[in-house]
């Protein structure tokens, strides 16, 4: 098809939201189009995200492996060095891969990829401004708004970011230099991760956050507790209740001006990068909403329904850029519940089954309600807790910091909560979850045969604590 031929569903922005809601729709016979950009697909997360990240975090975690954990295993390596450019490369490898993987998926679908800026012209016609000049214009039944978030400022613009010496994740996540002193201003996942990657590669990392403790929303305070030891062990420093005024950049240095979060003696904490990682916020600019009569909420989020409806009949909106926990695969099942909707008039999201995951070492999972919630919720529940140092494989792989944590409905049994802080706990949660859509019990998890000697005989273990006994502890 050409782009002025009419489409059933053109989505707006390729990222993890987008590109799948477009192969949905061409896999369910939609003739589909999706425009993009940014000049490669995967949204943020494949290029400047979640994908980028876990090649940081991973590659960061094998050289402080082999420089401080090596030798306790057996393991002598004469000299261990950093290579930072070719650690840069082995992450823009794995970007460049994925995101060509993505337009050969779109082929493969025959979905039209639009290398372009879309702006509304109405609820059915949108403009784009193309990449490689001139502009196109597409007809569409059906949109798909997927334009995800942006890295949101600091607060009454006091601290500009330049991605050199003030650098969002963006900038983190391609520096050049390991930097002697690094400040991350905001302690939640963006910040925890990134810090443990420069950290591990040798800079001070010094973590300033408001609240008073960290993670972010929706961690479990027992859980966020033990993190912020395992990672103080590790050698992050931790500011909590403590808000960052303003930076001045001096000498090639950044000094930043911080106080109480309550208020009191202001301090001053020098740097040689400050990361601000504060949240992102949803991003709308340029796609000419007004055009469409798409309403937006007072914290410029596409307001939708239910079935992903905007205010617009014909218009849904999915990912980043609407309600919701800001997580890719969040955005990914809503690609395909919106585009069933437009399809078949129905489609499925689980909210209350979604996973988080922080994938630092160890990482940190969960997925469901937190001891905080129910207890805020009056709900009665029990507690099955196992530990890995009770684990016979954690044991031997001499990695056994962490636990695994079942909240669970004390009436019934029924699982409210799985958190995990623990080595794996990002592919252990899938077992939480898995769990949880199928209103499993603690003793449906304690009854199933988990392979020995594994991880995941901890996660069993917990199961069994939160409506019997464990045997292993
Ligand atoms: P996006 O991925 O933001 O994609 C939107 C796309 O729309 C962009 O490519 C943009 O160029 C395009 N666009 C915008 N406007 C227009 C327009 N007018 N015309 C054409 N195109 C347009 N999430 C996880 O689940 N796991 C992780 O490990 C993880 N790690 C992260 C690490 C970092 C450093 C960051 C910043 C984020 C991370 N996230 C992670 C969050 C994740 O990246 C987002 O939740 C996800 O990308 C949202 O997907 P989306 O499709 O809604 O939007
Ligand atoms: P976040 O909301 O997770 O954390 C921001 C933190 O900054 C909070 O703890 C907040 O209290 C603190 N903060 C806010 N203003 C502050 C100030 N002025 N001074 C000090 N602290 C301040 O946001 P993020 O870490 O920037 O991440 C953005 C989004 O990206 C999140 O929604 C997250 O889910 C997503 N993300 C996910 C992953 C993952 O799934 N592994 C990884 C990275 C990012």
């Amino acid at each position: 098809a050409t782009p002025s031929e009419g489409y059933d569903v053109v989505v707006v922005g390729g990222g993890p939201g987008g590109y799948v809601a477009a192969i949905k729709a061409a896999q369910l016979g939609l003739k589909t189009a999706c425009v993009e950009k940014r000049g490669s697909l995967g949204g943020t997360c494949l290029n400047v995200g979640c994908i980028p990240s876990k090649a940081m975090l991973n590659n960061s975690h094998l050289y402080h492996q082999a420089q401080h954990d090596f030798k306790k295993r057996g393991i002598d390596v004469p000299e261990v060095n950093l290579n930072l450019p070719n650690m840069l490369k082995a992450k823009d490898d794995a970007v460049s891969g994925l995101t060509k993987g993505i337009e050969f998926l779109f082929k493969q679908n025959k979905v039209d990829y639009i290398k372009g800026s879309a702006s509304f012209l109405s609820s059915t016609r949108l403009s784009v401004d193309l990449l490689d000049g001139g502009k196109t214009e597409v007809e569409a039944k059906n949109v798909v708004i997927a334009t995800g978030s942006e890295v949101a400022p600091f607060p009454g613009g006091a601290i500009e970011i330049d991605e050199q010496q003030i650098v969002s994740s963006t900038g983190a996540l391609d520096l050049q230099k390991v930097p002697e002193k690094m400040v991350v201003i905001g302690g939640g996942i963006i910040g925890l991760e990134m810090g443990s990657v420069w950290s591990r590669l040798g800079a001070e990392v010094t973590v300033v956050e408001f609240l008073g403790s960290i993670g972010g929303v929706g961690i479990d305070d027992e859980v966020s507790k033990q993190f912020q030891r395992l990672l103080a062990k590790q050698g992050l420093k931790f500011k909590l209740n403590t808000k960052v005024l303003s930076a001045e950049k001096r000498d090639g240095k950044v000094f930043l001006k911080a106080e109480a979060a309550k208020g009191g003696k202001e301090e001053t904490l020098e740097a040689d990068v400050v990361l601000v990682s504060v949240g992102r916020r949803p991003y709308t600019t340029g796609l000419n909403l007004e055009a469409a009569g798409v309403e937006l909420d007072n914290r410029g989020r596409i307001i939708i329904d239910d079935q992903f409806t905007t205010s617009v009949k014909n218009i849904k909106c999915i990912g980043d850029v609407t309600f919701g926990p800001m997580l890719a695969h969040k955005a990914e099942e809503e690609g395909i519940a919106a585009v069933e909707f437009i399809k078949h008039g129905h489609g499925h999201v689980n909210y209350g089954a979604i996973p988080s995951v922080v994938y630092t070492h160890p990482e940190v999972a969960w997925v469901g309600q937190t001891e905080q919630d129910l207890k805020a919720a009056g709900v009665k529940y029990n507690i099955g807790k196992f530990s890995y140092s009770a684990n016979s494989r954690a044991k031997t792989n001499l990695d056994s910091d962490g636990f695994v944590k079942f909240l669970t409905e004390q009436e019934t049994d029924k699982i409210l909560g799985v958190h995990i802080i623990g080595p794996n706990a990002g592919e252990q949660i899938a077992e939480g979850v898995l769990a949880m859509e199928y209103g499993a019990s603690s003793e449906d998890v304690a009854r199933t045969c988990h392979a020995h000697p594994t991880l995941s005989e901890a996660f069993k273990e917990a199961a069994m604590a939160a409506h019997s006994k464990p045997i292993h502890m």
